[in-house]
């Protein structure tokens, strides 16, 4: 039995003020009767991970994510963060590959594997994200690009490493467009990362691992996508931001 995790994340969203309000909040409305077994992440902007720590205070119900770290341990990086800053701040999560670091801020799966071998040296859960855009599915190559991007970004890591990843599939068509993607297509995508990875690791380490699915997941679709067997969960940006939209999702998983 996988863990189901709901992640929520807050891009570049919210002042300080409102940040503390929406984790306040969503940490008032999630009772353990609200998330049943799931897991609960907010992956926040780095400058509020420590304020929204302090609100949520000895909640356990709730974990905190980071939405990027550098590849980079320590050093001369001017505007970094870095893997052991966030280990220090005590965050146990934290998003990489998200599609907007690949699209906007060029990152591939040379610098994702870095990331990602960082990332776990100090202990950090990483949120892999991977998923095709539009003209990629509608030249019905998404299931090439896909287990492409989780091949290159992870497959050079030992099963036990690999256990201690979760995976998001995001296709970027439906991220932050209204347009999700239906229950069949993510099952299909989710069962055939699933595949891909039993193809290296063998099926018992590939029934471990959590895969998500992002994109557009509200209120109204969370327990349709949440019920189907490979997905494990939610990686939820827009329906993140408003505590009742956020607790509704958080549900779906329960
Ligand atoms: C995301 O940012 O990862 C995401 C899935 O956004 P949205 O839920 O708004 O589509």
């Amino acid at each position: 039995m996988r863990q189901k995790i709901v992640a929520g994340n807050w891009k570049m969203n919210k002042t300080l003020e409102e940040a503390n309000i929406l984790a306040s909040e969503v940490s008032g409305m999630v009772a353990d009767e609200v998330r049943g077994n799931a897991k609960v992440i907010f992956c926040v902007p780095f400058p509020y991970l420590t304020a929204i720590k302090g609100v949520l205070g000895n909640n356990s119900r709730i974990a905190l994510g980071a939405q990027n770290c550098s590849e980079h341990e320590w050093g001369a990086y001017t505007g970094e963060v870095s893997a052991p800053m966030l280990k220090s701040l005590g965050i146990p999560y934290v998003i990489l590959g998200h599609s907007e670091r690949r699209q906007f801020f060029g990152e591939d799966a040379k610098l994702l594997a870095k990331k990602t071998d960082v990332a776990l040296k100090h202990g950090l859960t990483p949120i892999f994200c991977c998923g095709e855009p539009l003209e990629v599915r509608e030249a019905n190559q998404h299931e090439a690009l896909v287990t492409k991007q989780v091949e290159e970004a992870l497959f050079h890591l030992d099963a036990a490493s690999l256990e201690k990843v979760v995976i998001a599939y995001e296709p970027v068509w439906a991220i932050g467009t209204g347009k999700t993607a239906s229950a069949q297509q993510a099952q299909d995508m989710h069962a055939v990362i699933r595949k891909h990875l039993a193809s290296k690791y063998g099926q018992a380490v590939a029934d471990k691992i959590i895969i998500l699915y992002g994109g557009s997941v509200n209120a109204a679709n969370a327990k349709e996508l949440f019920a189907c067997p490979d997905v494990d969960g939610g990686l939820v940006g827009g329906a993140s931001l408003k505590s009742r939209d956020f607790t509704e999702v958080i549900k779906g998983a329960n």
